[in-house]
């Protein structure tokens, strides 16, 4: 399996998305917490790692972690808004690092509404600049984009934009906005699409990749929102393929070991010939209408066949639609009998606490958490709320709620 784990190596940001699902928060990463999650991932016979925030690029020893994951045999990734990248020296660093594929995130290829969602002027001239020197320097490139209100009538233009300006980038990755967490959650009404909104210009968009031969995966996007095209959504291939997915979240979550890929589904679902593998409706935050799905009538099997087949992608084992059903209903009938632990779906899930066997064996119960609040990191966190707080008000958007502290007995002073 193609498992790959993601570690938010801080949690500030040079951005201030009005959506942002993970904001700052009081917890820091040194090189060895960080270290040790890499190790477990290697355990857990991991393909890669992803390093996220926050702003990636932020920690100061975010070169070392890479070079450190990538000498343990791990496929080294990095999601980041570009604005460091940006930096000939610093894309030249990572790469000599070991950084394999950076995950750039840009919303819109058009400035104004770009800005508007950043919170920041001249992000997109340093994403486009972090995107050249990343193919520079050997570093892959993937175009990461948040499908949001904003951005939802014109996502089929962003890609043109990408095919005709940097043709050497390959695969393209959309989320649909999270709901549920952060500035998100307070911000719905400002940012959370219908998915009626986008259905149009995604299609649109993935039409021109797929005959262009890009790939691409969209994530808490239901299948009747995407069905020509359902082989590429991200639960669903992990659902048919069984994989599972560990965040080490830099807050109060901490650990999270995702296995259910299954969210929110409608009456109408039971009718619809891809109910067992949609994800269906990622919301915990009312922010989607579920009278918006509907049933439909394709074959299943079609899809099944084109993500276990997929030459791209050779991480599935058994490569007939007979074996994948076997194994497929072994694995429904193990997860109704409790030999599958079914976790709450999705890794911000509030009832969904570590697992048992999570985090790893040396951070608890006492030992080092999944990053820990200090002073300096403390300090460092509320003058950034203070900041953040002003550059809300001037964007006429709310600021999420503070994050609570966690026991006092797992933080550690400096
Ligand atoms: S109707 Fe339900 S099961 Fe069918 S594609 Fe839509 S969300 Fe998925």
């Amino acid at each position: 399996m193609a498992n790959i784990g993601y570690i938010q190596v801080v949690r500030h940001c040079n951005h201030f998305c009005g959506f942002c699902s993970n904001p700052t928060t009081p917890f820091a990463h040194t090189f060895e917490s960080m270290k040790v999650l890499v190790d477990d991932f290697v355990d857990r016979s991991y393909f890669g790692v992803i390093l996220t925030g926050g702003e990636p690029t932020l920690h100061p020893e975010l070169p070392k972690i890479a070079a450190y994951a990538r000498e343990r045999g791990l496929h080294v990734r990095m999601i980041t808004n570009g604005h460091r990248l940006a930096e000939e020296r610093f894309a030249e660093a990572l790469g000599e690092a070991g950084l394999q594929l950076v995950h750039v995130s840009v919303y819109s290829i058009d400035p104004e509404v770009e800005q508007r969602l950043r919170g920041a002027a001249g992000t997109l001239e340093r994403a486009y600049a972090a995107v050249k020197n990343a193919n520079r320097f050997g570093i892959e490139v993937n175009i990461n984009c948040v499908i949001n209100k904003l951005n939802a009538n014109h996502l089929d233009k962003n890609i043109e934009y990408w095919i005709e300006n940097h043709p050497y980038i390959r695969h393209f990755i959309w989320n649909n906005l999270d709901p549920s967490m952060g500035r998100a959650e307070v911000n719905q009404g400002e940012f959370t699409p219908k998915l009626g909104d986008f259905e149009a210009s995604l299609h649109r968009a993935m039409t021109l990749l797929h005959n262009s031969g890009r790939t691409f995966r969209v994530e808490k996007v239901p299948l009747c929102y995407m069905t020509d095209f359902a082989w590429a959504s991200t639960e669903t291939r992990k659902i048919v393929k069984g994989e599972e997915r560990i965040v080490h979240f830099l807050d109060n979550k901490q650990t999270v070991r995702q296995t259910d890929w299954e969210h929110i589904y409608s009456e109408s679902c039971d009718r619809c010939s891809l109910r067992t593998i949609c994800g269906g409706l990622f919301d915990r935050g009312n922010g989607y209408d579920p009278a918006e799905l509907h049933p439909v009538f394709v074959s299943r099997d079609t899809v099944v066949e084109s993500i276990i087949r997929d030459p791209s992608d050779p991480s599935y084992e058994f490569r007939s639609i007979e074996s994948w059903q076997k194994d497929f209903d072994q694995r429904c009938a193990d997860t109704l009998a409790g030999r599958i632990k079914k976790r709450p779906s999705g890794p911000d899930s509030p009832e969904n606490g570590p697992a048992d066997d999570l985090p790893p064996e040396q951070m608890r119960p006492q030992g080092p958490a999944v990053g820990a609040i200090t002073e300096q990191s403390q300090k460092l966190y509320e003058t950034k709320r203070r900041r953040e707080g002003q550059k809300a008000e001037k964007a006429g958007i709310r600021l999420e709620h503070a994050d609570v502290r966690r026991p006092t007995e797992r933080a550690t002073d400096e």
